[in-house]
């Protein structure tokens, strides 16, 4: 097997801002390809700040693996096992092999991944549109622009929450949650934001404060008259068990859990546990987007719109259709390369 890879810088669709403060108008992306026999497999590493990746870590990171250890591709236990060993970080990057290896499984055996996997057209859910933190001029026209969605996720923790909260509700009444990105200091704040939030028919409150600060989402969830879910605060297998006290339910990203084979770990403890589940994604191309939905039937609510959120990407957009996305019939993970 023979790794090569490729490091884009991707615009975004509009300028994209979060509770915490950042702002970004690109997206650094490295993609993936695994030549195996007559095949190639696609992957991807999205790599948002937070994760602490960019193009640099993530060279690095390839140019560590041996590849000549991977005999077959379907060794995903062992070949994961390596990679923990290589580094004890790195998951965007070591999801961009896991993705690249569940596409030759699918393009070895001539079938699409998402079969191959056990999911159904059937089963999967309709997908939120990511609304960004916006002045609420600026609103009107993204909700506009989503209009093929019929869920969407606004961004809070700006200084004017309830009035962006307003000004959303004033334009739709589409099914809303609401992610903090780790943006508010206040417990209090929190809940009585939580009550209004109930009030104005949101579904889900995600990751309210710092993600090290679990007594306060412990506390919050105690009070909270809707689920709290947790996003940055748990990231792999190992912080599960820590999440249980702390929120309603977590979401799952192949960003964070090194991609599908932990993710569907992920999955089975989180029901054994009794948590919610969203599969979510990063802002990221088609690639990691079909990777993400061959697992999307397990979760209870999908958020998965990252090719939605980039002005330009390699691959061919996922067709949705009232709202869910399409599985691709293609073996794989269904991906069309843009000429
Ligand atoms: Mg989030």
């Amino acid at each position: 097997m023979k790794l090569s890879f490729q490091h884009l810088n991707l615009p975004l669709r509009h300028t994209f801002t979060l509770g915490n403060g950042s702002s970004r108008t690109h997206t650094p992306i490295t993609l993936v390809q695994l030549h195996y026999q007559d095949h190639i497999g696609y992957g991807e590493a999205a790599m948002p700040p937070y994760l602490a990746e960019n193009h640099e870590t993530a060279t690095v990171f390839f140019q560590k693996i041996n590849t000549s250890l991977f005999q077959y591709p379907f060794d995903f236990e062992q070949i994961h096992a390596y990679l923990d060993h290589l580094s004890s970080g790195n998951t965007a990057a070591k999801a961009a092999v896991d993705i690249a290896l569940h596409d030759l499984w699918g393009k070895i055996t001539q079938q699409p991944l998402w079969q191959l996997l056990g999911s159904k057209q059937a089963d999967l859910k309709p997908t939120a549109c990511t609304i960004g933190i916006s002045e609420p001029n600026e609103l009107t026209k993204k909700i506009k622009e989503a209009e093929a969605f019929s869920f969407l996720k606004i961004k809070l923790g700006s200084v004017n929450d309830n009035a962006l909260v307003a000004a959303i509700r004033k334009t739709t009444d589409k099914l809303l949650y609401a992610d903090v990105n780790q943006g508010w200091k206040d417990r209090e704040y929190a809940l009585d934001m939580s009550y209004y939030l109930k009030e104005q028919g949101i579904l889900l409150l995600e990751q309210p404060f710092e993600k090290n600060n679990l007594a306060d989402l412990a506390w919050l969830k105690a009070k909270s008259p809707i689920p709290i879910i947790a996003d940055e605060s748990c990231q792999r297998l190992s912080d599960i068990e820590k999440m249980v006290d702390c929120v309603d339910g977590i979401n799952i990203k192949l960003m964070k859990s090194t991609g599908i084979y932990e993710a569907l770990q992920l999955f089975n403890k989180a029901k054994k546990l009794g948590l919610k589940t969203l599969i979510g994604c990063m802002t990221e191309t088609s690639c990691a987007t079909y990777a993400a939905l061959s697992i999307a039937p397990l979760a209870d609510y999908v958020d998965i719109d990252g090719p939605w959120m980039l002005a330009e990407q390699p691959f061919s957009t996922p067709v949705l259709k009232n709202g869910i996305c399409q599985y691709s019939d293609k073996p794989g993970l269904g991906l069309s390369l843009i000429d």
